[in-house]
């Protein structure tokens, strides 16, 4: 240890290296994101959902998310961060802990910019996911029971190490290149009404509420399971307390601990925060596979859900509803749309 892990005062529990400013950044933050992000990533097609459009009587995009390297938004955000790290860090690497789209997000770009990236999963870790990110050139290290075990294990590396710890959410920068699917929906569709985006970590939502929500008089709506409301709860009663109930089988929104950065943001960027169902997710799910053959992640399913229960409301709305990932493991998939109670 040499001290670069004096844990420093933060509202939220997972907030530990001086280096994580959490200052929210600022939509024209997002507009310097966009002449980065879109020199590595292509802009991705909204599209009218033929399907949505007629059964919710309203005019309904699809953000295709979905079709960027590694198959979801967050890559955005890594895209950004990496692209302007010191040097010093360059040449430290990075390191982060996910099972998921965000350790796939910060190996992709570790990749396009040449800079080193660890990632910590927990033991039994899904072996296609730990595969991707091998695959992206990353060294995945499988440490402890779960997420929290994996992230205290890499957190003390990181700091062995000398090494730039991503944080998921905690990070001006991530949420500043995330936001760059906001400025092309204003864009390409600056009449919407209403955007329905799902919450985990609350970056994706952010980047919608300091774009679509600042330039368009569009309402961002955040989305949670039920089975997982840690967000919504911070939301609703402003605490940043560790939540105890995290059931979902969307591990997209799976989130135990609010991050206070994206609280900060979505705080008054949200105009409403909902939760559904995981019967309702399932049903999501399978509306897309079955209606659109879109492959979507149960934590995606989660707006799509949000929207059909607000049929009465948006009728005659434009509305948007990301499609941000698409990396189901295909036993999930098959288990969701063998239970789900959607027929077309
Ligand atoms: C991470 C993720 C979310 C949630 O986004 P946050 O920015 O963490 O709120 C939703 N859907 C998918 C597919 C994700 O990977």
């Amino acid at each position: 240890m040499d001290g670069r892990y004096d844990p420093i005062e933060s509202p939220d529990e997972t907030t530990v290296f001086p280096y994580h400013d959490l200052t929210p950044p600022t939509t024209a933050d997002v507009a310097r994101a966009r002449k980065v992000v879109r020199q590595h990533l292509p802009t991705t097609p909204l599209v009218r959902s033929e399907t949505l459009s007629s059964d919710l009587d309203a005019e309904v995009y699809l953000k295709r998310e979905d079709t960027l390297p590694t198959g979801a938004f967050k890559v955005r955000g890594g895209v950004n961060l990496v692209s302007s790290l010191s040097a010093e860090f360059r040449e430290a690497g990075l390191i982060t802990a996910s099972s998921g789209n965000h350790g796939q997000s910060i190996a992709w770009a570790g990749r396009e910019f040449g800079v080193p990236v660890t990632i910590g999963v927990p033991a039994e870790a899904n072996d296609g996911k730990v595969a991707a990110m091998e695959r992206l050139g990353a060294e995945v290290i499988r440490h402890g029971p779960d997420y929290d075990a994996a992230r205290e294990r890499i957190e003390q590396l990181a700091s062995e190490r000398g090494a730039r710890y991503v944080h998921s959410g905690n990070e001006p920068k991530l949420v500043a290149g995330v936001g760059t699917a906001g400025l092309e929906v204003v864009d390409e569709l600056p009449e919407v009404d209403r955007v329905f985006c799902p919450v985990g970590g609350g970056t994706s939502a952010a980047g919608y509420c300091l774009t679509v929500g600042k330039l368009t008089d569009a309402d961002v709506v955040g989305v949670q399971s039920e089975a997982a409301p840690a967000m919504h709860r911070a939301w609703t009663d402003g605490s940043l307390e560790p939540h105890d109930r995290m059931e979902t089988t969307a591990e997209g929104v799976a989130t135990r601990v609010p991050f206070a950065l994206t609280m900060d943001l979505l705080g008054d960027g949200l105009a409403d925060f909902r939760l559904v169902s995981e019967a309702d997710i399932r049903d999501g799910v399978a509306r897309l596979f079955e209606d659109e053959r879109i492959v979507m992640e149960g934590a995606c399913a989660t707006a799509v859900a949000a929207a059909v229960e607000a049929r009465a409301e948006i009728a005659g709305e434009t509305v948007v509803i990301p499609v941000s990932g698409r990396n189901i493991d295909l036993a999930k998939l098959d288990r969701m749309l063998e239970a789900s109670e959607y027929s077309a």
